[in-house]
């Protein structure tokens, strides 16, 4: 294949079915990837039960295949992959760079991120620890930047972002540091993911530099909100995406036109590996507008 060195992923938390929002970061990242030749990954990020309910990774990727959006290899699921978060902790920890934290939030109510007061020892370790990462500028570079596809050049201070958590005080492991050390390991090239994820990226940026990880290429999509303004999310009870081939093509060239893409109108009803092959060879990431992508249900599934 073409360009073989490429790899993208997508990376749902099964927190419930997918929805429109979900289904512009699954097309997007998988022409992105398919357009080049490149490889696709699906990785489940299972990492807090409690919020994933029974069934739901099996409902994405039934959801997925009626899209025809294929991924190779086999499904990662994070609720597996403690051992490597647990090593990529240790490694921070011995490196000065990951504290434990006994405060809870009530304890630092009024500041707008934890003001980091457990970095020299844990005020609490009668309680409960949560493990923080350092961004402070004696241990962090001031300044993380990255030239988003879309976006164009990013820069933040991750002090001003604060110590996020890497694993919780409850045992579970967070986010930044699983999606870091997964990318890293299957060898993530392209991130094509929503903006909702864009400032927790100068965090995994700071995670790869500490844990000796390449950064990928990252491109932030717009985000898909309701006619009412509100992101679209399983809260504010975005539709269940269809797990029927017939009953997504619609939607599946619905999304396509809201990433800027000009599918021909009368392949609104083709089937949709007709249309994802046209498609992977029209891509054209550049073509994703710089608004947000608004979700009118009852104009998508006409
Ligand atoms: N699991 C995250 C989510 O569903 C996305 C992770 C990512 O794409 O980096 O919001």
């Amino acid at each position: 294949s073409g360009a073989a060195s490429y790899r993208g992923r997508f990376a749902p938390t099964p927190s419930g079915p997918l929805h429109f929002g979900s289904l512009i970061a699954a097309l997007a990242s998988w022409l992105d990837a398919h357009a080049v030749g490149g490889e696709w990954l699906l990785r489940i990020e299972d990492i807090d039960p409690p919020r994933c309910p029974r069934g739901a990774s099996e409902d994405i990727l039934r959801q997925l295949e009626a899209f025809g959006l294929h991924w190779d290899g086999d499904v990662r699921h994070q609720s597996r992959r403690s051992e490597a978060y647990q090593h990529a902790l240790e490694k921070l920890a011995t490196l000065g760079l990951a504290y434990p934290c006994g405060c809870s939030r009530k304890d630092w109510q009024g500041f707008d991120h934890y003001p980091g007061w457990c970095r020299e020892g844990s005020l609490h370790p009668d309680r409960p620890q949560a493990w923080r990462l350092r961004t402070d500028s004696t241990h962090q570079p001031v300044k993380v930047s990255w030239q988003d596809r879309r976006l164009g050049r990013q820069e933040w201070t991750p002090a001003a972002l604060g110590d996020v958590v890497l694993r919780r005080r409850d045992g579970f492991w967070a986010y930044q540091l699983a999606v870091t050390v997964d990318d890293g390991d299957q060898g993530i090239t392209d991130v094509v993911r929503g903006s909702d994820l864009l400032d927790n990226t100068p965090w995994q940026l700071l995670l790869q530099r500490n844990l000796d990880l390449p950064t990928p290429s990252y491109l932030h999509l717009p985000l898909a909100r309701a006619a009412n303004g509100q992101k679209l999310s399983k809260q504010n009870l975005a539709p269940a995406l269809p797990r029927s081939e017939e009953a997504a093509r619609t939607l599946l060239h619905a999304a396509l036109r809201a990433l800027g893409q000009h599918p021909p109108v009368e392949s609104l009803d083709a089937p949709v590996q007709e249309q994802l092959c046209w498609a992977k060879s029209h891509w054209r990431s550049t073509a994703i507008g710089q608004g947000d992508i608004v979700f009118r249900p009852a104009l998508e599934s006409r």
